[in-house]
């Protein structure tokens, strides 16, 4: 019979899943799915006193390398590739209790992951509250006439993490006067003026943004100053305002 393609030297005993069908030279048990070639001669995982190893397939790395950690004994799983003419690994075989003291470690892994990643989207939310409040406060600093609630959604808006939006910039950040401007125009142009249905209409950006334009700022010059901002707008707002005292002046 021809004798098998050596596998490559390793520590500890190497276990190969033969393609052929092989029986045990000692016991003669077979055909086998595992076996460990001793001088060239196959062997059972119970004649080669491996027999109360499990099979740990290949993928999970830190489950593999914690496994032979654990494991006093431990083997390398290996089948021949014919078509690459060479081993390959398919797994390892580890004692029972070491595979259960290492799926134990990477459970713990996953768990303390799992609370750090709780721990800092709690710290995210209440950072993005203290930044939405400020955001509001700013934009209410600016312009007094901005009713709070559109100030509040305004700032929201803006402070979206990760968005790109000018809340979140390095300006937004400093809560510059500049970036609070921008944000609360932004907000005008989409909510007070016709301007999003001039693009869905088919009219470029810039061209929508110089017909617009001077609503933009009528708008603004109104909440700056913080009286009623009916100028230009026929449709009105006058249901919107629930501030202190907008009613009594
Ligand atoms: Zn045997």
């Amino acid at each position: 019979m021809a004798t098998m393609v050596p596998p490559p030297p390793r520590t500890g005993p190497l276990v190969v899943q033969p393609l052929k069908r092989r029986h045990c030279g000692e016991c003669g048990a077979g055909p086998l799915a595992l076996l460990v070639l001793e001088e060239g001669a196959p062997r059972c995982l119970d004649c080669a006193d491996l027999g109360h190893l499990v099979f740990l397939p290949r993928g999970d790395t830190a489950l593999t390398r914690r496994s032979r950690e654990e494991s006093g004994l431990s083997a390398v799983v290996v089948r021949f590739n014919r078509r690459q003419s060479r081993y390959e690994r398919q797994g390892v075989l580890v004692e029972e209790a070491a595979l259960a003291r290492a799926e134990e470690r990477c459970l713990a892994d996953a768990e303390a992951r799992r609370r750090r990643r709780l721990r800092d989207a709690r710290r995210r939310a209440a950072e993005d509250v203290r930044f939405t409040e400020a955001f509001a406060r700013n934009i209410r600093r600016l312009f007094p006439g901005c009713p709070a609630d559109r100030a509040h959604a305004i700032a929201a808006h803006a402070s979206v993490r990760g968005s790109g939006r000018v809340g979140r910039s390095a300006a937004g950040r400093a809560l510059s006067e500049a970036a609070v401007v921008s944000a609360v125009r932004a907000a005008v142009r989409h909510t007070e003026t016709p301007y999003d249905q001039l693009l869905m209409s088919g009219v470029a950006r810039h061209e929508a943004r110089r017909r617009i334009a001077s609503a933009v700022e009528a708008t603004l010059a109104g909440w700056r100053e913080g009286g009623p901002t009916g100028e230009g707008d026929p449709a009105g707002e006058s249901g919107s305002t629930g501030e202190d005292g907008a009613g009594a002046e």
